[in-house]
C-alpha cells in the first residue's frame, strides 16, 4: 500500500468526514500513514493507553479494567492498590459468576451499559471485559469472573454484556482467548485440548461474541494452547477468529503475554499491552519475569526491523493498524473525543447493581421453611462470621473495583429485619490471613465461643462464611475447595448451638460443605455481590425478595468428583484436558456422579409447576427450526421468578455425546397462581456436535429428546422429535 503524503493532512481529508463509511475512512487514513506510524499502532504507549498520533489526529484508546465495574488504570495492581495511588471510585457490580447465576440476559445487558457509561464518565473508552472463560475446575482463582461451566449460558451472558457496552460506543474486550482456566503457571502452562473440547466447550462464548455481538476487541490469554502461546497462535487467531468467524476488530494482548515479534503479528495479534515507559519499568522488575511475563515485542523498532529483515510482511502490520483504526472509527472516538465528567454511581447504576446482587443469590437448601426469617417466627438473630460485617464485593486481581460505599451483610440484615427482630453480631472466626493475632488456636476458640453463646440465646443464627479476595484471586489458584481455616469449625459449633442456623456463602466458586450441610436447615450462595450485596442478602433472608438465582456451575461434594480432577494443574508445564467435552454437569452425567448441588439448581419461596410440553414439528427436516413450548405456573402463594431450562438429549449419535446439554432458558416472573407459556426455538447449532472428522458442526438425523426443567437434575417434562435428512 502506498503512502499518500507524510505532510499534515488537509482538513477535508476523507477520513475526517464522519458521514463517510468506516471502511473508506480507515483506508484513507491508512494510506496517509508512514510505515513507522503504522508500526506504532501495534503497541501501547503506556499502561492502559494505545498510541495516539498527533499529526493525523488519531486518538489513543484509553482502557480500564473490568468486568465488574471500572477499575483504576494507573498501572499494575501493585501500583493501583498502593495507598499512595488516588483511588478511582466506581460502581461495584456482582462478580460474573453471580451475573451468570441470575440467568438474566437483559440485566447483564443493562450492567454492561451502566459500566460503559461509567467508563465514559471517567474519560476512558475501553473496558477490559467480559471474561467468558469456562469454569473447568473448582480451584481456578478466577472462577468468579466468568459465567460458569456451560458454554451456552456463558455465551448468552457474554453477548449481552458486550451489546450493553457497545450500545454506549465503548470498546469491550472479551477475554481471555482461549482456555484460560487456571492461574497456576498461567504464563507457561501448555494446555493440550482436543479439537472437540475446544469447539464445544472453550470457544463457543468467543464465537458468539464475534458473530452475534460483533465484538470490537478480543484479548488473548496468557497460556499456551496445543503448544503455542495464545498471542502467537495461528489456529486461534487467524484461522478461527478471523477466517472462520469473520472477526473484524482487533486482538489485544493480555498484559505481558507476548514472546516474539514476527510470529505474533503474523498470527493476528494486533495490539500489544502494556507499552512505553510503564511497560519497560514493569518488565525490568525481577518478579515480572519470574512470573513468566513477556513484553516489549511489538515496539515500532522491532516491528520495522522484522519487516526489513523479511520475517514479517508489511501487509500483516497494515492489517493490525487497520483493525485498530476500524474500531476507533466505529466507536466514534475520532468524531467525539470522550470528554469525561459524567456521573459515576448514579441512582440508576446503583439500582442495576442491587437488582443484580439480588438476582444472583442462589438458595441452595431450605428445609422446614427455615427461610425466610422474620417476626413472629423469630424475634432475634445472631449474625456471625468473617464475611458478615466485612463487605466482600469481589474476588481479587484486575477485576476488583473500589466502590464509593459497600453494604455488608450485617447492615443489610439489620435493615431487612426491621424493628421486630433484634440483630446481634459476633465475628466468630477471623478471615484467614487477615488478622494473625486472631488466628492462634486460643484466639480462635475464644471467638468461636463468643459466637456460640450469642447463637444459643438467639432464635436463629446466620453464619456468613466464605473466601476473601486474597484467597480467591487472579494470580493464584485455591489450594483446596475447603473453606478458609476455622470456618467449618465455626459453622459446626454454631449449628450445634442453634438448630435454626442459616449459612450464607460468599465465594466465587464451590466450597466443601459436606462437613456441616446435614446439620443446617438452610444454605444460601451469595457469591461476591458487589457494593449492594448486603442489601440483597438481607432482602433474601427476610423474604423482602424471593430468591431466583440458579447455579451456573455444578457444586461437587468433594474436589475429587470434579471431572477435571487428576487433569489439573499438570506436570512440567503441561496439562492435558483429558476430560475432553465432559466439563461440569456433562462430566457428572457421564460418570454418573451425584453432585452436592447440580448445575441449574436454585430454590424459591414459591413453587412452580410445569406442564403442556409441545414440540413441533415432530419430524423436522434439516434446517427447519423446532419450536418448543411449555407452561409454567406459580403454584405457591408468593410472587417469584423461575428460570426454565431446556436441555437436549441426542438419543443416538455416531460419536459420544453428553447425556444432556443446555440449549435454551427463560427467566420468567410470575405472580401467585399466574401461568405463562415459554417458548424456545431449537435450530441447527442446538442439535449439533463438532465433528473432528469433518472439521465442522454436524446435526445428525435421528431422534432427539427435549428435557425441560427447573435444574439439570430436576427435569419436569420430556418430549421427542426426529431430525430427518
Ligand atoms: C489480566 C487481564 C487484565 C490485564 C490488565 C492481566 O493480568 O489477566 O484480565 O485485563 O491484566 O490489567
Amino acid at each position: 500500500m502506498g503512502i499518500l503524503s507524510a505532510q499534515d493532512p488537509a482538513k477535508d481529508a476523507p477520513y475526517k468526514d464522519p458521514k463517510l463509511p468506516v471502511e473508506q475512512r480507515v483506508e484513507d487514513l491508512l494510506r496517509r500513514m508512514t510505515p513507522l506510524e503504522r508500526a506504532e499502532m501495534l503497541s501501547g504507549a503506556g499502561w492502559m493507553e494505545s498510541h495516539a498520533n498527533a499529526r493525523l489526529g488519531i486518538p489513543a484508546i484509553k482502557m480500564a479494567d473490568g468486568p465488574m465495574g471500572v477499575r483504576n488504570w494507573a498501572g499494575s495492581s501493585a501500583v493501583t492498590n498502593a495507598a499512595a495511588t488516588p483511588p478511582v471510585l466506581s460502581t461495584a457490580f456482582p462478580a460474573g459468576i453471580g451475573m451468570g447465576a441470575s440467568w438474566d440476559v437483559d440485566l447483564v445487558r443493562r450492567e454492561g451499559q451502566a459500566i460503559a457509561q461509567e467508563v465514559k464518565a471517567l474519560g476512558r473508552n475501553m473496558i477490559l471485559g467480559p471474561t467468558v472463560n469456562i469454569n473447568r475446575q473448582p480451584l481456578w482463582g478466577r472462577n468468579f469472573e466468568g459465567y460458569g461451566e456451560d458454554p451456552y449460558l456463558t455465551a448468552r451472558m457474554g453477548v449481552a454484556y458486550i451489546e450493553g457496552v457497545q450500545s454506549e460506543r465503548v470498546i469491550p474486550s472479551v477475554k481471555h482467548f482461549a482456555a484460560n482456566n487456571q492461574e497456576f503457571e498461567r504464563h507457561r502452562i501448555d494446555e493440550k485440548i482436543d479439537a472437540r473440547a475446544l469447539h464445544e466447550i472453550y470457544l463457543p462464548a468467543f464465537q458468539a461474541a464475534v458473530q452475534e455481538a460483533g465484538v470490537w476487541a478480543v484479548m488473548n490469554a496468557y497460556n499456551k494452547v496445543n503448544g503455542l502461546w495464545c498471542a502467537e497462535n495461528p489456529f486461534l487467531l487467524s484461522e478461527t477468529l478471523q477466517k472462520r468467524w469473520g472477526f473484524k476488530g482487533f486482538v489485544i494482548s493480555d498484559w505481558g503475554s507476548t514472546y516474539g515479534t514476527a510470529a505474533t503479528v503474523a498470527a493476528g495479534m494486533n495490539l500489544e499491552m502494556p507499552g512505553g515507559e510503564p511497560m519497560r519499568a514493569w518488565f525490568a522488575k525481577p518478579e515480572t519475569q519470574r512470573d513468566g511475563n513477556g513484553a516489549g515485542w511489538l515496539t515500532s523498532d522491532k516491528v520495522l526491523a522484522a519487516v526489513a529483515g523479511g520475517q514479517l510482511k508489511q501487509a500483516a502490520v497494515d492489517d493490525s493498524a487497520r483493525r485498530i483504526l476500524r474500531v476507533i472509527f466505529t466507536a466514534g472516538l475520532f468524531d467525539n473525543a470522550p470528554a469525561g465528567g459524567g456521573e459515576v454511581d448514579t441512582p440508576e447504576q446503583r439500582a442495576v447493581a442491587r437488582t443484580a446482587a439480588t438476582e444472583s443469590i442462589v438458595l441452595l437448601k431450605n428445609e422446614g421453611g427455615a427461610l425466610p426469617l422474620g417476626a413472629p417466627k423469630i424475634r432475634s438473630v445472631a449474625v456471625i462470621g468473617p464475611s458478615a460485617a466485612a463487605p466482600r464485593t469481589g474476588g481479587g486481581g484486575s477485576s476488583l473495583v473500589r466502590p464509593k460505599y459497600s453494604v455488608a451483610a450485617l447492615d443489610g440484615i439489620r435493615q431487612a429485619a426491621g424493628a421486630q427482630v433484634q440483630v446481634s453480631y459476633a465475628l466468630g472466626a477471623a478471615m484467614q490471613g487477615e488478622d494473625a493475632g486472631a488466628e492462634t488456636p486460643a484466639a480462635r476458640a475464644a471467638l468461636r465461643l463468643e459466637a456460640v453463646e450469642l447463637a444459643r440465646k438467639s432464635d436463629a443464627a446466620v453464619v456468613v462464611a466464605g473466601n476473601s479476595s486474597k484467597i480467591e484471586s487472579e494470580g493464584i489458584d485455591r489450594a483446596s475447595m475447603d473453606l478458609p481455616a476455622g470456618q467449618d469449625e465455626l459453622i459446626e459449633a454454631v449449628a450445634a448451638a442453634n438448630k435454626n442456623t442459616i449459612v450464607v456463602i460468599v465465594a466465587g466458586a464451590p466450597v466443601t460443605m459436606t462437613k456441616w450441610i446435614g446439620r443446617v436447615p438452610a444454605v444460601v450462595q451469595a457469591w461476591y455481590g458487589g457494593q449492594e450485596a448486603g442489601h440483597a442478602i438481607g432482602d433474601i433472608l427476610f423474604g423482602v425478595q424471593n430468591p431466583s438465582g440458579k447455579l451456573p456451575v455444578t457444586f461437587p461434594r468433594q474436589l475429587s468428583d470434579s471431572p477435571a480432577y487428576g487433569h489439573y494443574p499438570g506436570e512440567n508445564l503441561h496439562v492435558a484436558y483429558d476430560e475432553g467435552i465432559y466439563v461440569g454437569y456433562r462430566g457428572f452425567d457421564q460418570r454418573n456422579v451425584e453432585p452436592l448441588f447440580p448445575f441449574g439448581h436454585g430454590l424459591s419461596y414459591t413453587r412452580f409447576e410445569y406442564s403442556d410440553l409441545k414440540i413441533a414439528p415432530g419430524k423436522a427436516p434439516a434446517g427447519k427450526p423446532v419450536e418448543v413450548t411449555a407452561r409454567v405456573r406459580n403454584a405457591g402463594s408468593r410472587a417469584g421468578a423461575e428460570i426454565v431450562q431446556l436441555y437436549v438429549h441426542d438419543v443416538k449419535a455416531s460419536v459420544d455425546r453428553p447425556v444432556k446439554e443446555l440449549k435454551g432458558f427463560r427467566r420468567i416472573a410470575l405472580n401467585p397462581g399466574e401461568a405463562r407459556t415459554v417458548s424456545f426455538t431449537l435450530d441447527k447449532p442446538a442439535l449439533s456436535f463438532y465433528s473432528v472428522a469433518k472439521d465442522e458442526w454436524v446435526a445428525e438425523p435421528g431422534a432427539f429428546e427435549v428435557w425441560v426443567g427447573a435444574s439439570s437434575r430436576d427435569i419436569r417434562l420430556k418430549g421427542a422429535f426426529e431430525l430427518t435428512q
